[in-house]
Formats: C-alpha cells, sequence, structure tokens
C-alpha cells in the first residue's frame, strides 16, 4: 500500500499523463499510478545503484515492463525528449535538492506542462524558484503523517504574484489554514522563540542582532496568518 504522501502526490498527477518520478527508490509511485490506470506510461529515474536496482526489480515484480522505463540517471538526465513525459514528480527530498535537480537539466523541462514536488523541508525555496522561473501553483496540500507534516506543490506554466508570507507559507495552504498547517507552523513558531531566547542571553554581536531581528520577523509572519 503507497504511503497516505505519495498517495497525495498521485491525486495530482493528470488522466492520461506521461510522467517521470525523479529519484523514484522502488519505483512505487509509477506502479501505483500504471496500475490505477491514471499514466499511460512513466519513467522512474534513480542516481543511486541501490534504489536503482530497487526499482527495476518492483517493476519487474509488478509485470509493469512494457509501461515503466526504469534509468539510471542524475535528475532530469533521465527523461528523454522521445519519452515525451508532460508530467514530472519529484518527492521525499529537501526543497533546496529539489530546486538543485530543476536547475540542472531546464532543457528537459521543454514539453513538461505540470510539476507536482513534495519537499521534506523548505517548500519556500520551491515558490521563489517558480516566481523566477514562470510557473504557476495550481494546488497545495499538506499533510500529517507518522507525525511528520509534509507540504506538497503542484505548479503549471504562469505567471503568479506571492507576498513574503505567501512564499513562505504556501498561498492555497494559507488560505485553508488546515489543522495540519496550523501545526507546523505553530510547531515552528515555537522553535524560533526558543531559538530568540537563547540568543537574548548571549553576547550582542551584529551578528547575533542580525539572526534576532530575522528570528522577530519569522514570528512576526506566523502570528499574521
Ligand atoms: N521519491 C521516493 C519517495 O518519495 O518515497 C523516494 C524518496 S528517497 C528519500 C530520495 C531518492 O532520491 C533516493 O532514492 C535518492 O537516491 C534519490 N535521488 C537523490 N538525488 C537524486 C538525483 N539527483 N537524481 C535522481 N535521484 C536522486
Amino acid at each position: 500500500k503507497l504511503s497516505k504522501r505519495l498517495e497525495t502526490v498521485a491525486k495530482f498527477v493528470p488522466t492520461g499523463a506521461i510522467m517521470a518520478d525523479i529519484g523514484s527508490d522502488h519505483a512505487y509511485l509509477p506502479c501505483y499510478l500504471i496500475h490505477q490506470g491514471t499514466a499511460s506510461r512513466a519513467i522512474a529515474g534513480e542516481v543511486v545503484k541501490g534504489p536503482y536496482e530497487s526499482a527495476v526489480g518492483q517493476v519487474q515484480k509488478e509485470g509493469l515492463t512494457e509501461k515503466i522505463t526504469v534509468r539510471l540517471a542524475d535528475g532530469l538526465a533521465a527523461i528523454e525528449m522521445t519519452d515525451h513525459v508532460d508530467t514530472v514528480t519529484i518527492a521525499g527530498m529537501g526543497g533546496p535538492l529539489i530546486v538543485s535537480i530543476l536547475d540542472k537539466y531546464p532543457e528537459k523541462l521543454q514539453g513538461v506542462t505540470r510539476l507536482i514536488l513534495q519537499p521534506n523541508i523548505h517548500a519556500k525555496v520551491i515558490r521563489e524558484w517558480a516566481l523566477a522561473h514562470q510557473w504557476a501553483i495550481l494546488d497545495e496540500e499538506i499533510l500529517e503523517e507518522d507525525d511528520k507534516i509534509y507540504e506538497i506543490l503542484v505548479l503549471q506554466r504562469g505567471q503568479m504574484k506571492l507576498s513574503t508570507a505567501e512564499i513562505l507559507f504556501g498561498p492555497k495552504l494559507s488560505q485553508r489554514k488546515s489543522p495540519a498547517f496550523m501545526k507546523k507552523w505553530l510547531r515552528e513558531k515555537d522553535n524560533w522563540q526558543r531559538v530568540l531566547q537563547s540568543i537574548e542571553e548571549a553576547e550582542q554581536t551584529p551578528e547575533i542582532e542580525e539572526k534576532r531581528a530575522e528570528l522577530m520577523a519569522l514570528i512576526h509572519l506566523v502570528e499574521g496568518v
């Protein structure tokens, strides 16, 4: 059974999609999407040999070798133009790693119309990347599983405008204010306040002062949602 996290990523893959899952590990997501009849074809990309072999084994075990191609490749290099991939998923990594994957082979995104990204941390850098590269947020989701809170960003091509608060919290998520959203940001706020307290006891240097101002600004932002 797929995790709730990956099931939520899967929910945003359009019917009939030709999808590439980058950093696919066991290829669970592509296998699920093909079995479900959502994706018509899939690429599973992996850069590490062990997980790549797990993906190959899983696709064979599930009898899906006709529909899923597993490639050992760095990020988007797993996509070939003749695949006609229109949807890319990248899940289970930090935001900065996801952004570095998107930036490394930009030409591979030429035919891609939807990105479904699930950063474990720092979703903010993905929203900044989207703003800078003419991708717009179609939808967002936040969920809790095994005491961890995950964000999912669904992007399509287009322009958008985001405030500083929306870049941090997500424009859709901060409108909906779901229980998982509130829990995440109250948790973050507690952490920032704890750091702020410890800083206040420390010696005042320009660096500390800058950090203090940064934390106060973040706390102020959270209090505004
Ligand atoms: N996507 C799956 C999920 O969400 O459950 C697996 C997540 S796993 C924590 C991250 C996977 O990404 C690892 O198997 C790792 O080898 C792979 N990975 C990291 N950097 C990569 C890159 N540049 N290209 C392809 N795969 C990468």
